[in-house]
């Protein structure tokens, strides 16, 4: 973990809720809706474009603005505590 400080309440330094985004790969009947396959990192066919999104975002506990954790990070850096 980095230090993080929320870019728009610009005060909260100390609670966070962490979203872990875990990406669950599958195929869906296009009428129906219903899940026809689940992929896994292994079965997943050719056609099928992997998540590639961000590993968690990170929502502030005291404005509840939900950001990348790098947005977190860098507002950090740039204010340090003393
Ligand atoms: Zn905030």
């Amino acid at each position: 973990m980095e230090p993080y400080l929320c870019p728009n309440c610009k005060t909260n330094r100390s609670r966070f809720n962490i979203i872990e985004q875990r990406a669950k790969s599958v195929k869906i009947n296009p009428k129906s809706g219903e899940v026809e396959v689940e992929y896994t990192d292994d079965n997943l066919d050719v056609f099928h474009t992997p998540y590639n999104g961000p590993a968690k975002k990170i929502q502030c506990g005291s404005c509840g603005l939900i950001e990348n954790e790098q947005s977190f990070v860098a507002y950090a850096n740039h204010n340090r505590l003393s």
